[in-house]
């Protein structure tokens, strides 16, 4: 079942969500919560979901960043974003370690958010602890894209949205982006900068 995407103002999107118990993680409802996410994330589409969302204060979040995706990336894009494709997975109760002191910055955007986009700076490499769907122990660690997104994800756990990290000069409705700026990033960098 298709969900509805909260927008920024509603309340849930600025709390801390709250961590998932073990008998929580193992009955059928979560089950059925995480694949209307996923219905919702392709139709979006987008390439992560978190549970504050749809309007849940859990420690849940979706990602899936299919190849399809990019094809409308040049393959220069592709390279300088680190972006590779990323199959679909549940993150339960993350915790974020950062492993890089630098950070890239790039425009990105927020279903909860919804027809804007902006710069953001994020860190290039991260390794996140979490419990998959069954409750297992997993470990990742990430680089490029995949990192921008988990930090993205993450980030909504906690109550915050992008537009508390991006540089404010730089946002802008997607259509503008789209249509101006995104194959020169460059110059949008040296005029909202
Ligand atoms: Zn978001």
């Amino acid at each position: 079942m298709k969900l509805e995407i909260v927008q920024a103002g509603d309340p849930v999107l600025r709390q801390l969500a709250r961590p998932l118990l073990a008998d929580e993680i193992a009955a059928p409802g979560l089950q059925q919560t995480i694949a209307d996410m996923l219905e919702t994330l392709r139709l979006a589409p987008g390439v992560g979901l978190a549970a504050p969302q749809i309007g849940l204060g859990l420690q849940l979040a979706i990602i899936e960043d299919r190849p399809q995706y990019h094809a409308a990336w040049t393959p220069e894009q592709l390279r300088a974003r680190q972006r590779r494709p990323v199959d679909f997975h549940v993150l339960i109760n993350p915790e974020l370690e950062i492993d890089s002191h630098s950070q890239v910055e790039f425009f990105e955007g927020c279903l909860s958010v919804a027809g804007y986009t902006a710069e953001v700076g994020r860190h290039c490499r991260v390794r996140v602890r979490y419990l998959d769907q069954h409750g297992e122990k997993q470990v990742v660690e990430a680089e490029g894209w995949y990192a921008r997104i988990l930090q993205h994800e993450i980030d909504h756990l906690n109550g915050t949205l992008y537009i508390d990290r991006m540089k404010p000069r730089t946002f802008m409705s997607l259509a503008n982006y789209q249509d101006r700026w995104r194959n020169a990033e460059d110059e949008a960098r040296r005029i909202f900068g």
